[in-house]
């Protein structure tokens, strides 16, 4: 019998991932892990429909999010976790962070109007912007490839939605601080998300000093040379080590679902705060 494995970071339909809450559950089962938590961005709205696949094929689901933050001018993503899906403040937040990012999505079919790129709302844009879903500059740049108006997404983010072009617009800034506040009063656990992935030095070490409980030291493929720094920090604190892929499906083709995990122990300890905060 395969030994037990979560993957505590995963993206859906729901936000910028391209299989639905029911398929990621059916691929969890397909390689054999028997834990997962859905981490969308910003966005809880897969639960209900992952639950009910979850429990047909008895896999764990543990309720998760993966919220945007800024520290200053900088992007930081939190993942939250053993929350209840029911709490009343999550629910407001993510509701917070779909209208900031529903009216930054209009803003920038203006923009690229202005510009004589007339993107229109196809079917599949128009479910992006949906009650509960996290639209986001990869849905207007898949979009853009779809319509023949640029040729790939790399050149979408290049030409006009990346930082500093003709058509970015930034979200209003939530803080990592309000964040970690909300997850807490949720009774959540807060984890600062692939902290491989920060290169400044200064915000890394901003971010320690707060209130997080957990570092996601295993994540996406990095080898086990990477994750020495971050056991190390956890360790040193007292914070829970999490894991995950970060998969995507098509969006990031090059992450497999499961290519990072943990183990039961680990799932444990985030099931058993959640009966506690329930
Ligand atoms: P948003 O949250 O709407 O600002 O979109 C951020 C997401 O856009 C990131 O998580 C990346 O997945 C994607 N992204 C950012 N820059 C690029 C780029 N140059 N090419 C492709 N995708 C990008
Ligand atoms: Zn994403
Ligand atoms: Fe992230
Ligand atoms: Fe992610």
């Amino acid at each position: 019998m395969n030994s037990f494995r979560a993957d505590l970071h995963c993206h859906t339909t729901c936000s910028d991932g391209s299989l639905t809450p029911t398929q990621i559950v059916q691929l969890a089962g397909s390689i054999g892990l028997q834990g997962l938590s859905i981490t969308d961005h910003d966005s809880i709205y897969a639960y209900p429909e992952a639950m009910v696949e979850a429990a047909s094929l008895g896999i764990s689901l543990l309720p998760g999010i993966e919220f945007s933050a800024m520290h200053g001018p900088m992007s930081v993503h939190i993942l939250a976790y053993a929350f209840s899906l029911d709490n009343p403040i999550i629910k407001q937040f993510c509701e917070r962070h779909h209208l900031r990012r529903q009216q930054r999505c209009l803003k920038i079919l203006d923009l690229l109007a202005q510009k004589q790129v007339p993107l229109m709302v196809d079917e599949q844009l128009a479910a992006a912007l949906k009650n509960g879903h996290a639209v986001g500059r990869p849905h207007v740049a898949a979009a853009m490839v779809r319509q023949g108006l640029v040729n790939s997404i790399e050149t979408a983010f290049r030409q006009f939605l990346g930082e500093g072009c003709p058509c970015y617009v930034s979200v209003t800034p939530i803080s990592v601080e309000e964040t970690l506040a909300v997850i807490h009063s949720a009774k959540g656990l807060a984890v600062l998300a692939h902290p491989h992935l920060i290169s400044n030095e200064a915000l890394l070490k901003a971010l320690l000093e707060m209130p997080f409980d957990g570092i996601e030291t295993f994540y996406a493929r990095f080898p086990e040379s990477r994750h020495k720094r971050w056991i190390e920090i956890a360790t040193k604190k007292g914070w829970l080590m999490t894991g995950g892929s970060d998969f995507h499906g098509e969006m990031k083709p090059q992450i497999q679902l499961g290519c990072s995990w943990v183990s039961q122990e680990t799932f444990h300890a985030l099931t058993t705060h959640l009966q506690g905060a329930s």
